[in-house]
This record gives C-alpha cells, sequence and structure tokens, in this order.
C-alpha cells in the first residue's frame, strides 16, 4: 500500500468529541415534519432487505394498495416516490409540462409560489391568479379563470401550510374535465388527515409527504395519477427532462414488470406502509375525525385565552393553525422557551407571515387531545413571561 495522508479534519484530539448519535426528545407540533408513531420506527428500524427481493416486491404491492385507500382512488400508478414532498411536486410539473404549455397556478401561499418556480424552470408557459395569505379561492373564480385562460394543467394547493387555509376542492375536478385540462393537487399536509377524494373530485394527479398525516419520517412522497394523467404522458413529444422523477421509468419498477430504477429507500418504504396499515386500521373517517376534533379543540382554546387566529373557520386548516403573535409579545422568544425548556416545537410564520404568526401542527400521530392540552396549559402559563410588557394582556 502506497503511503498517502488522509485529509481529514478530525484528529485524536477532536474526534473524541462526537460521542454516539444522539438526538433530544422533541413534540414537533410545527408545520412539519411531525413525530413518527412508534410503531413506524419500529419498522424503520428493521434490517433492509434487497430492493428486488420477492419479500420487498410483495411489501410494495401492500404500500400501493393501502396508498390507494388512503388517497381514496383506484388509480394503477400510485406509489411512494423516493424523496420529500417536493420529489413528488416535481415529478408533477416536470412529467406533464412540456415547453411552451400552459398552466395555470392558484397561488395562496409560499407552496403555490413552489410550483410556479418550478413550472417556470420546467419552462410552461405559467399563468397565475393570487390570493391574499389567508383566504381561499371560491369555485366561481377557478370556474372563470380555467374558462378564459384555457390551460393544460391547473395545479392548486389543497392545506397551504404557509398560511393555514383550507381550499375546497369540489367541483373544481368538473370543470378541468370540460375544458380539457388535467387538475393536480398538493396534498402534502392533507393526506392521511382530511377528508380528500381523489376519485370523487376528479383530481388528476396529486402528491404529499410521508411526515405529516402519514406519522412517518420524511423521505417519501406518495404520487397518484389516473388514466387522464396517464394518457397525457404517454401523448408526450420530448422525453421527460428529469431522469430520476421520470414516471415511465418510475413505472417499470413499480408497475408489473420490476425492473431497477435506482436503490429503493427501503426502510423509508418499512415505514410508510406501517403508518397506512395504521390508517387503515383506524378507519379513514376516524382518522378525519379525530384531526377535525382535535384541531376545534385547539382553536376554542386559543381564542378562550385571548388569542385571535389568522384564518376565518370557513377555510381553516385543520392540521395547521396560524395564530397571531400578540403583538406584545416575543414571538421567537417563546417558540425558543417553548423548545429548550419544554421540548415542543412550534413554526414561525413563513415569507409574509414571519413574524406575524406562529404555526401550529396536529398532524398524524401528534393530532392527540392530550398534545392540545399540553400546549394550551404552556400558552396559558408561559406567554406571559415573553410579553414586553408587564402586563399580561394581549
Ligand atoms: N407543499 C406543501 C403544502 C408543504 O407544506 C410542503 C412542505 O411542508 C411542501 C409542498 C414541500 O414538501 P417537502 O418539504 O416535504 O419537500
Amino acid at each position: 500500500m502506497t503511503e498517502a495522508k488522509l485529509i481529514s479534519s478530525l484528529n485524536e484530539e477532536n474526534l473524541s468529541h462526537f460521542s454516539k448519535t444522539f438526538v433530544p426528545s422533541r413534540l414537533l407540533l410545527g408545520p412539519g415534519p411531525s413525530n413518527a408513531h412508534p410503531e413506524v420506527l419500529n419498522a424503520l428500524s428493521l434490517n433492509p432487505i434487497g430492493h428486488l427481493d420477492e419479500a420487498y416486491i410483495s411489501l410494495m404491492s401492500d404500500v400501493q394498495q393501502l396508498l390507494r385507500y388512503t388517497w381514496q382512488c383506484n388509480n394503477r400508478m400510485t406509489l411512494p416516490m423516493s424523496g420529500t414532498g417536493s420529489a413528488a411536486m416535481e415529478a408533477s410539473i416536470a412529467n406533464f409540462i412540456e415547453e411552451g404549455e400552459k398552466i395555470l397556478i392558484a397561488k395562496k401561499g409560499y407552496f403555490g409560489e413552489r410550483l410556479v418556480d418550478m413550472a417556470t424552470r420546467y419552462k410552461a408557459d405559467v399563468s397565475v391568479i393570487e390570493k391574499p395569505w389567508g383566504e381561499s379561492f371560491s369555485y366561481e373564480e377557478i370556474k372563470y379563470e380555467i374558462e378564459t385562460k384555457k390551460p393544460a394543467i391547473f395545479a392548486i394547493v389543497h392545506a397551504e401550510t404557509s398560511s393555514g387555509v383550507l381550499q375546497p376542492l369540489d367541483g373544481i375536478g368538473d370543470i378541468c374535465r370540460k375544458n380539457n385540462c388535467l387538475f393536480l393537487v398538493d396534498a402534502v399536509t392533507s393526506l392521511g388527515a382530511l377528508e380528500l377524494l381523489i376519485d370523487k373530485w376528479k383530481i388528476d394527479l396529486a402528491y404529499s409527504c410521508s411526515q405529516k398525516g402519514l406519522s412517518c419520517p420524511p423521505g417519501l412522497s406518495p404520487f397518484t395519477m389516473n388514466d387522464r394523467a396517464e394518457e397525457k404522458l404517454s401523448s408526450r413529444k420530448t422525453k421527460v427532462p428529469n431522469w430520476y422523477l421520470d414516471l415511465s421509468l418510475l413505472n417499470k419498477y413499480w408497475g408489473s414488470d420490476r425492473v431497477y430504477h435506482h436503490t429503493a429507500p427501503v426502510n423509508m418504504n418499512f415505514a410508510i406502509r406501517e403508518g397506512l396499515r395504521l390508517i387503515a386500521n383506524e378507519g379513514l373517517e376516524n382518522v378525519w375525525h379525530r384531526h377535525n376534533t382535535n384541531a376545534k379543540k385547539l382553536w376554542n382554546g386559543l381564542e378562550s385565552l385571548g388569542m385571535e387566529l389568522h384564518v376565518s373557520e370557513d377555510y381553516r386548516l385543520p392540521t395547521l393553525t396560524t395564530v397571531k403573535i400578540p403583538p406584545a409579545v416575543d414571538g421567537d422568544g417563546f417558540r425558543n422557551h417553548l423548545l429548550r425548556n419544554f421540548g415542543i416545537e412550534i413554526g414561525n410564520g413563513l415569507g409574509e407571515l414571519s413574524g406575524k404568526v406562529w404555526r401550529i401542527g396536529l398532524m398524524g400521530f401528534n393530532s392527540s387531545e392530550e398534545n392540545v392540552d399540553r400546549l394550551l396549559n404552556l400558552f396559558d402559563t408561559e406567554l406571559k413571561k415573553y410579553s414586553i410588557f408587564e402586563s399580561s394582556t394581549f
């Protein structure tokens, strides 16, 4: 062996600073990730098996079947993509847009803006309709825009995590079909937590994440598409300009052929199978009910402490509540206090709502009465300490 000197920032002295990996215990009540269910963590810690092993192939089929139930659809192409929610978001743009094609994006927050950014990078002809961060679009507004702009795709975020708005989707699928347009939905903060009926609402394409309603760590992004979307994909004139997210290549692995595309993150798929199984065991309607009930308890509790919610109850998002930071309170100071002294994370506002609201998430395993009570108690007892003024009135 030749004598080589390794380049390293590690030496005997500083190596001793690295103890075994340790992560503090946290209750994640922010915009995500949410805590993973203990059974999901058990599944995650199993030894990996080969991604073409017949036992794994069978597990893949289970994941697809359970995902179809959770999405409420019968779509053949239903799979968890490798990567966080943004991976399937990008796949939805990369596969269905060809240069110069029209996409209409309804933007009412940060994640609508991300869709615009992605569609622009893939050289779509992008039209945007906008609402202030905290409002939703009406059926009539969407109908008018689709009928006049005639896009090939209409995209909208179901649960806007930046503003705390739940967008009603019923009826939009019919408008899209009448106007020969695909209906694309971001369900990152709604899948496995809120009513979402892919087939009934005629949603052609949708994507989500693993780290919220599905009670898993981040790392997979569930995706589904129907026959209309498959038809559009197969009529592409140009190659999908993204190899990793090319759905026709992914289909060879997730479809009947099971041909290698990339090494599957097998442990994350063990985890998502478990998260989805837990949802199926509880029953989807019970899961939705639990999220709605716990959110209402939180809203009532915050209001009875004198706090103001950012979004009107008509379209308030049960998985993510935006509550106004009282003017007399140091918002970051209070958040840091909760994290450092109680191990509880809540989120700051994102983008234009930064410093104006806190974002409180109740998603998946974390949507429980016990967590709501714990947080409300802390708001009651600790918030006063972060008041800029002596008085505890906000
Ligand atoms: N869309 C929405 C509505 C989100 O809330 C998020 C992230 O929280 C994303 C997309 C992006 O997902 P990820 O951060 O998992 O890539």
